[in-house]
């Protein structure tokens, strides 16, 4: 079996950790050895953070959008001629099935392509403010980009932070997850590989712990920290980059309802709903987590919403027709397998009883869905964010009640409604406290669209026009040069 490794790459030189050391990458789906990365300490941090300051500090990356454009559509290219196999490797490395490692290359290089085109446009504005007194408000890049991401969606979301980095011309350190080194040195590989992106631009640093993450929030020298991942990490993040005062960008957890109402097809949002909360086997963010359904159609949507999940196919993510992979690693399918147990012990109703996977399957990280129905919105398993594959089932008898259950959350990250009524869905859709709404749709996430979280799902938007803003530093220049 073919064994990858990730170096790290620092100053435009490929290398090993300073230490020597490395950690080892394995399969989810049956444990067989992926490969290796470096172990990385402060040390290499340290390399890497100077050695993108080092770039930024030339004009020649900085200050010239089309040499940023150019990289970018090449770096696409060069992706796209790879993308089957990189999409394997994802599926390899961090299970979910080949469908969905396909379209998350594919969105990715969608994605790289929309910021190449946006960086030949970072327009400021010229006011004259008073006869002969001129503001020139011009965008500028912030600085060094630390980016921070996960495992759950190691492509995209690493693209979603890099790309308006490179656009706005910033420089950039790149922290991956440890469970996914490998998918994150491939794909750097191939953007280091064009001529003409100048050393030092992109640095890669790959770990074990959180050490060089940790550095990167502490260091004086990067201007910019942009990450994805847990609340938890996230509030540690803000606190520990109070000092620095850097920029944050922050994209955090979240708990989606989705709000299906009476006039709603039951027999067709079911299936919807059923993939939407196990998509990559529930480790999404914006995955659905609790359904609320008018009371006309509770008891039918039981039945409906248990039959789709429990004919979804749970197999290896290379195997012919599988629909859910496995979890992360074996950790995570002990530690969210232990909370759903919990919430099936005090759910009001236990609608269909997942859990490990069973014989083909006991060999890997599996876990089956979840169906509780619930009541109190206050329950834990209704408020935290249970990272798999549980699915909460509530009823409603109008749309005030419909409201008020689904922005009982401390999150405000995403939410679908699900109706035939236009001006309906556009009422609740404006009343529901959240970045995202879909309506009749759930987790559309692209690269023209900003994301982001309301209340404590985050600071900020990835994705779009203004995902450009958390890379940007605004300076007035004024000048009074006078009237004839
Ligand atoms: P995590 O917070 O454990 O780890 C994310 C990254 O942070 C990893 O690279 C990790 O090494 C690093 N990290 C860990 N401790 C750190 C520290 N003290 N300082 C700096 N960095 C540190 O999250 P996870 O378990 O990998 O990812 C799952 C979480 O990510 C879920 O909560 C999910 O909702 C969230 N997520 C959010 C979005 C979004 O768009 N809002 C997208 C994907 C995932």
């Amino acid at each position: 079996m073919t064994q990858f490794e990730a170096l790290n790459l620092i100053g435009g030189e490929w290398q090993p950790a300073q230490s020597g050391a490395w950690g080892t990458r394995r399969d989810p789906a049956d444990g067989a050895s992926l490969g290796r990365h470096a172990a990385s300490a402060c040390a290499d941090a340290d390399a890497a953070i100077a050695a993108a300051r080092r770039a930024f500090d030339q004009p020649g990356w900085a200050q010239n959008p089309r040499l940023r454009q150019m990289v970018m559509l090449r770096w696409a290219d060069r992706l796209e001629a790879r993308a089957e196999e990189l999409a394997r490797l994802l599926t390899r490395e961090n299970g979910k099935v080949i469908a969905q490692s396909r379209g998350e290359i594919s969105g990715a290089i969608s994605e790289i392509r929309y910021y190449a085109g946006l960086t030949r446009y970072l327009p400021g504005h010229v006011l004259e403010v008073e006869p002969g007194a001129f503001s020139t408000l011009l965008k500028e890049p912030a600085g060094v980009a630390g980016i921070i991401v996960p495992w759950n969606a190691p492509a995209v979301l690493l693209i979603r932070s890099l790309t308006p980095a490179l656009a706005a011309g910033c420089t950039t350190v790149i922290k991956p997850a440890p469970q996914t080194a490998l998918i994150t040195a491939a794909l750097v590989a191939e953007l280091h590989a064009i001529e003409g992106l100048p050393a030092g631009v992109v640095n890669l640093v790959s770990e074990d712990g959180h050490e060089v993450a940790a550095r990167l929030v502490e260091s004086t020298d990067i201007d910019v920290i942009s990450f994805t991942g847990s609340n938890a990490t996230g509030q540690r993040i803000m606190a520990a980059a109070a000092p620095t005062m850097k920029k944050l960008s922050l994209e955090l957890g979240g708990k989606s309802s989705c709000l299906v109402f009476e006039d709603a097809d039951v027999q067709a949002v079911a299936p919807a709903l059923a993939s939407a909360a196990t998509i990559i086997s529930g480790q999404q963010c914006t995955a659905a987590r609790r359904v609320l359904v008018h009371a006309k159609h509770y008891d039918a949507m039981k039945v409906a919403l248990t039959a789709a999940l429990r004919s979804l196919k749970v197999a290896s993510g290379m195997s012919e027709g599988a629909q859910i992979g496995p979890m992360i690693d074996d950790d995570a399918a002990r530690n969210v397998g232990q909370r759903i147990e919990e919430a099936m012990d005090a759910a009001d109703e236990v609608l269909l009883r997942g859990g490990r996977g069973v014989g083909v399957l006991s060999g890997g990280a599996f876990l089956t869905p979840t169906l509780v129905a619930h009541r109190d919105t206050s329950a834990f398993f209704v408020q935290e964010e249970i990272f798999g594959p549980l699915l909460v089932l509530e009823r409603f008898e109008d749309e005030v009640e419909a409201v008020a259950r689904a922005n009982h959350s401390e999150f405000g990250l995403s939410a679908s409604v699900w109706t035939r009524d236009g001006a309906r869905a556009l009422r609740v859709a404006r009343a529901l406290r959240n970045g995202t709404v879909w309506i009749n749709d759930h987790n559309k996430l692209f690269a023209e669209a900003e994301t982001g979280g309301y209340r404590r799902s985050g600071l900020g938007r990835l994705h779009g026009y203004d995902a450009l803003i958390d890379f940007q530093e605004i300076k007035h220049i004024y000048q009074q040069v006078g009237t004839l």
